[in-house]
């Protein structure tokens, strides 16, 4: 019996079930059954036995164990800031990057994802360098507030949670383009957690008050450079960054 066989029996004539787990339900979809985790399918099963996996880019303890307890073929773990899997169970020669769609054939072959580990090292030291400077030109007083002159995705980000629009992808377009846009930096200040000192450091000197944060000017502008890298890094799909 697969496991769409037995979540298909578990769901009964009902649409959706909650597993009693945080945040998780057992859903119907076209052709399918997904396990839902908070907005996102992690993991959805076919009828014909195929099985594909999701993140929507999210690189968490609780996603990986997720995907691990509703699928048994491979297992995925975190090395480096990067979700990767292997059938083992760890770190091993066999384990390969994750990427969003990974898919498990019946019988049990891997594909859909994308395993090239210099690529994605390059893009994100490329993320590294832009968030420096762009922490660097905010602490010389050279990133205004936010305006309706912003780049658009970053302008319409949902403020409460900085998640961006679908296009989220075109922030490595900004780093191409050393684009330091406000938005962004707001964007980042709301969703990664830092001090309220540091939020009202950064705010202020967008609004051109720098004044009550000069004497820990270092230490903020490292601070800074954290957030926008840490943000960056997982809105374009890089994994986490420390
Ligand atoms: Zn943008």
């Amino acid at each position: 019996m697969n496991t769409f066989a037995k979540l298909d029996a578990w769901l009964g004539n009902k649409t959706s079930r909650p597993t009693g787990q945080r945040g998780t339900r057992v859903r119907r979809i076209e052709g399918g059954i997904a396990v839902q985790y908070h907005n996102t399918d992690v993991v959805t099963h076919y009828a014909d036995g195929t099985i594909v996996l999701n993140t929507d880019k999210y690189n968490t303890p609780t996603t990986r164990s997720r995907i691990n307890q509703y699928q048994s073929v491979i297992h995925t773990f975190s090395h480096k800031g990067l979700m990767r899997w292997s059938h083992g169970g760890g770190y091993n020669a066999e384990a390969r990057l994750f990427t969003d769609g990974l898919t498990i054939k019946a019988d049990g072959t891997v594909c859909g994802y994308v395993d090239n580990e210099a690529e994605l090292q390059a893009e994100r030291k490329k993320v590294r360098v832009f968030a420096d400077q762009f922490a660097k030109a905010w602490s010389e007083g050279n990133v205004g507030a936010v305006s309706n002159g912003d780049c658009f995705f970053c302008l319409m980000c949902d403020v409460a949670t900085g998640k961006p629009m679908p296009g989220g992808d075109h922030l490595m377009s900004h780093i191409e383009e050393s684009y330091f846009v406000p938005s962004l930096l707001r964007n980042a200040m709301m969703e990664v957690p830092t001090s309220a000192a540091h939020k009202s450091a950064v705010f202020s000197t967008m609004a051109g008050q720098p004044n009550s944060w000069c004497a820990m000017r270092d230490g903020w502008v490292k601070d800074t450079a954290k957030v926008l890298r840490r943000y960056i890094t997982r809105q374009a799909g890089l994994g986490e960054a420390r």
